[in-house]
């Protein structure tokens, strides 16, 4: 299926059934990656430094992720959401049986996707269920066909934030190159919290 949102954004989805069942399960099994902008919305609303709700994966112990490589004095790393002990995201909140997301109005835009992920070829934005996601997401083939609204409206804006992420990164790896900075986690953090608190002051 293809279809031109209201940005002009061409765009391709596939004709999928899906409901949200709210068992965290894709919360629990995924280290979350954010960009800056994730990282600003979330600090606004929950009023946490982004330090508390961050961590850093080894790049050694990922997959191939298409996310920014964050270069420390230890090692490489992506930027992700901080996970409990049982491996539930920071921001999951059982309510009954459900696992919900405490911050749902500002969640990333990986999740706000889920379990579609999407890429863009020959300037089409293209839509598709999550391979892994078949195996386990009870949501994947129940309820309505998924609309994409939510996905389309937002696409320009997460492209973007991608974009200007690896810029961000990569500025900071080119500090650590040239040995500008020391390169420790609380630096990286500090040079982190400058760019989002800047984000929020201008929003
Ligand atoms: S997207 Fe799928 S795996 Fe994730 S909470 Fe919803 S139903 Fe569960
Ligand atoms: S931010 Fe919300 S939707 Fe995303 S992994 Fe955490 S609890 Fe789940």
């Amino acid at each position: 299926m293809a279809g031109t949102p209201h940005n002009k954004t061409l765009a391709m989805f596939p004709k999928v059934r899906f409901a949200c069942t709210l068992c965290g399960e894709c919360c629990r099994r995924y280290w979350i990656p954010v960009t800056h902008v994730d990282v600003a919305r979330i600090a606004k609303f929950t009023g946490m430094r982004p330090r508390d709700f961050l961590a850093l994966f080894p790049k050694d112990m990922a997959a191939d992720w298409d996310e920014p490589v964050i270069k420390l004095r230890d090692g490489e790393y992506y930027l992700v959401l901080k996970k409990r002990l049982d491996g539930t995201c920071i921001f999951n909140k059982r309510v009954g049986d459900k696992l919900i997301c405490s911050v749902h109005p500002v969640k990333p835009n990986v999740c706000r996707y889920y379990p579609f992920i999407y890429w863009v070829e020959n300037g089409i934005v293209k839509f598709e269920v999550y391979e892994k996601a078949l195996g386990y997401c009870p949501g994947v083939g129940r309820g309505g066909f998924a609309n994409f609204r939510v996905e389309i409206s937002s696409i320009n804006e997460s492209i973007r934030a991608k974009e200007e992420f690896r810029r961000i990164i990569n500025n900071w790896n080119e500090r650590v190159d040239r040995g500008l900075v020391k390169a420790s986690i609380d630096e990286f953090f500090n040079y982190l919290e400058g760019i989002v608190d800047s984000l929020n002051k201008g929003s």
